[in-house]
């Protein structure tokens, strides 16, 4: 699949459900709406999607949400899309997690070929962790981080930089994570769906910011390692760990973009950060052949965009799309 700007599109996200067992401030409102369960698509029909794209060329697939592990029976989908794996046509299947599941599922994960995974952890501290994840238990995340690297997973920890929350603790997380030997990246706050009134311009830290006070501690010398996502690495010396940084709003990466992303609706978004969608899930449910759904994502991917405009500043604190990142994924 190659869209109007010459990108070859490899990528899939998926997100499996918009629910979650945490509420994180910069992620949802405390009072979330989800969608009616007859409105999302059963886990055959997301892997017969799932199937399709790979069939058109994607060659890495990860599933996020909301929280794919709160999903029900989520395992008998990732044992579905593993075949893909053995017979060679995906190369690489993955999953992005808040970690209060890993601990139950990491063996089986492992054992069905997933060799990374992306765990969302925005602080080390446990009062702050409850504070900013509403609902969550820092304890039950460790558990998770332990089962994982005990079954062999590789993980990269994921963090928001959040201005007055996080940011006196990169440090401590730079040294956390490499002493375990996991990579760690920083990523910049979007505006993605309502949290309240303000909220986002007080959490806003440009990494531009946050890269230069690191840069006083450690040595971060530039590396060209890539994982096929937007995150720019860096060696830290004095850990011999990476360090990634993915900046939407401070450096536009746009250009490199090879991923589209499908709700579990069965909505494709070509771009994370604009409106245009396109419906799969009639295509998909009007017939058992996939010749309409072919075309469909044929005539979506024709229409991927340039970019996205994200904006944060004084005239800006709203969102830029109204729908959350539970909605698209991650
Ligand atoms: N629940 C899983 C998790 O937290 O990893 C997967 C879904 S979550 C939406 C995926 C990632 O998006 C997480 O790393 C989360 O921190 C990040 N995220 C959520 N809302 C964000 C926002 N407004 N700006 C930047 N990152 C956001
Ligand atoms: Fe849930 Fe992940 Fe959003 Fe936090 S960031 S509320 S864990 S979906």
């Amino acid at each position: 699949m190659i869209d109007p700007f010459g990108r070859h599109i490899s990528y899939l996200r998926v997100s499996v459900t918009d629910r979650c067992d945490f509420r994180c401030v910069y992620c949802m409102a405390e009072d979330m709406t989800f969608l009616p369960k007859a409105e999302v698509l059963s886990l055959e029909e997301l892997e017969r999607l799932c199937g399709a794209f790979i069939r058109r060329g994607v060659k890495k697939l990860r599933l996020t949400g909301g929280e794919p592990l709160v999903r029900k029976n989520v395992m008998s989908l990732f044992r579905g899309l593993g075949k893909h794996l053995d017979s060679g046509a995906l190369e690489e299947l993955t999953l992005t997690t808040n970690g209060s599941q890993l601990a139950k599922y990491a063996k089986e994960l492992a054992a069905i070929g997933v060799r990374r995974v992306n765990v969302s952890m925005d602080t080390l501290d446990p009062d702050k962790f409850r504070e900013l994840t509403r609902w969550g238990d820092l304890d039950q995340v460790m558990r998770g981080l332990d089962a994982a690297q005990q079954a062999g997973l590789h993980i990269k920890i994921n963090a928001v930089a959040l201005r007055g929350v996080n940011d006196m603790e990169f440090g401590e997380l730079i040294r956390f994570s490499h002493g375990r030997g996991m990579d760690l990246v920083l990523i910049e706050v979007m505006p993605m769906g309502e949290i309240g009134a303000d909220a986002r311009l007080d959490q806003y830290l440009p990494l531009s910011l946050a890269r230069a006070e690191i840069a006083r501690h450690f040595t971060l010398t530039e590396t060209d390692y890539r994982t096929g996502g937007p995150a720019r690495y860096f060696k830290v010396e004095e850990t011999g760990g990476r360090l990634g940084f993915i900046t939407p709003l401070t450096h536009n990466f746009c250009e490199s973009c090879n991923r589209v992303r499908l709700t579990c609706t069965g909505t494709l978004y070509m771009c994370l950060g604009q409106e245009d969608a396109a419906d799969l899930r009639g295509p998909l449910r009007a017939s058992e052949s996939d010749e309409i759904l072919d075309q469909a994502i044929t005539a979506a991917i024709a229409r991927k965009p340039k970019g996205h405009d994200f904006v944060i500043d004084r005239r800006h604190t709203g969102p830029a799309v109204p729908r959350h990142m539970s909605v698209t994924g991650g």
